[in-house]
C-alpha cells in the first residue's frame, strides 16, 4: 500500500494512518448507497458511529470467504471472527463482525509474545511524513516516540483507541509504526492450528 499522498477519512476528514484493525479503504461494493458512505479511506470508528460497521463487515465477509477459503472461526466477547489463511503468501486475514479487520504474516506469531506489526506510515519527503514528524516532535532518525502521543497530537486518539507501540523515523527514509495486534486466545490457537495442519 502506498502512503505517498495524505489519506483523509471520507467521514470525518481527519488523517487515516493505515493501522491494522483501525482503518480501511472502503470499496464501492462494500457499502450500500443508503449508508451515505463514499468509497475511500476511513476509520472503523467512523463507520461504527454511523451504525454501518457491521453491514460493511458483512459485505466484506463474502469476499474473504471466496478469496481465502481456508479458515477457522470463533466468537470472542460477542464478536464473531474468522481467521483466513493464505498459505502461498504465508499471511492471515482476520475478519471480525465489528469491522476491525486486519492482515498479518505467519512470521509474527510466536508461542508467547504479543503480536507486533510494523507498518510503514509515510515516506520522508511527502507532506504526510512532515505532518507525522511534527506530531512526533522530532525529525531525528531512530527515536521511538510512543504511538499514543503521536495519535493524540494528530487529534486522532478517539479514532485509534487501545494502541500500544512506537513511531520511528528509520534510516531507509520511512516513518514506521511498530504496534501490537491484540488477538483473543482462541484466535491465536486457530492461527497455530492453521499453520501446522497440512490441508
Ligand atoms: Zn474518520
Amino acid at each position: 500500500m502506498s502512503h505517498d499522498t495524505t489519506s483523509r477519512c471520507t467521514l470525518c476528514d481527519r488523517l487515516v494512518l493505515g493501522l491494522a484493525g483501525h482503518d480501511w479503504t472502503v470499496l464501492p461494493w462494500m457499502v450500500a448507497p443508503a449508508t451515505g458512505v463514499l468509497p475511500g479511506p476511513c476509520h472503523v470508528r467512523c463507520l461504527d458511529d454511523l451504525g454501518c460497521a457491521a453491514s460493511w463487515a458483512a459485505a466484506v465477509e463474502a469476499y474473504h470467504c471466496k478469496r481465502w477459503p481456508l479458515w477457522l472461526a470463533g466468537v470472542d466477547a460477542g464478536i464473531r471472527w474468522r481467521l483466513h489463511s493464505s498459505r502461498s503468501a504465508r499471511r492471515f486475514h482476520l475478519w471480525r463482525s465489528d469491522g476491525r479487520l486486519s492482515s498479518f504474516p505467519y512470521a509474527i506469531l510466536t508461542a508467547t509474545n504479543a503480536l507486533r506489526l510494523a507498518t510503514d506510515l509515510a515516506e520522508i519527503g511527502t507532506t504526510h511524513a512532515a505532518t507525522l514528524l511534527a506530531a512526533m516532535g522530532t525529525d531525528a532518525e531512530g527515536v521511538a516516540v510512543p504511538l499514543t502521543s503521536v495519535v493524540t497530537a494528530l487529534d486522532l486518539a478517539d479514532r485509534y483507541p487501545h494502541l500500544s507501540g512506537t513511531v520511528t523515523r528509520g534510516p531507509a527514509g520511512l516513518v514506521t509504526a511498530r504496534h501490537t495486534l491484540p488477538l483473543p486466545p482462541s484466535c491465536r490457537r486457530a492461527a497455530h492450528h492453521l499453520m501446522r495442519t497440512p490441508w
